[in-house]
């Protein structure tokens, strides 16, 4: 089987693992910009972000910037 293909199918196999694992918990990440999922672990579910240093950071950046932006345009 090539490489590429391989690696698809694994990718199938892994999702599948987990939506039976932990059903609900996988979910795409709260930036439109990532097309990366996160898995929930926590307890509250409250997850929104692939990774918390990546996305989280960057939309919470965001938010503050356009704050600070609208501010300084007015
Ligand atoms: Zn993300």
């Amino acid at each position: 089987m090539p490489a590429e293909r391989r690696k698809a199918v694994d990718a199938v196999l892994a999702w599948s693992a987990v939506q039976q694992a932990l059903p609900g918990r996988l979910r795409p990440c709260a930036n439109p910009e990532c097309r990366r999922f996160l898995l929930e672990r926590s307890r509250t579910n409250k997850a929104r972000w692939c990774s918390m240093a990546v996305c989280g950071n960057r939309m919470k950046a965001r938010r503050r910037c356009r704050r600070t932006c609208d501010a300084a345009a007015e």
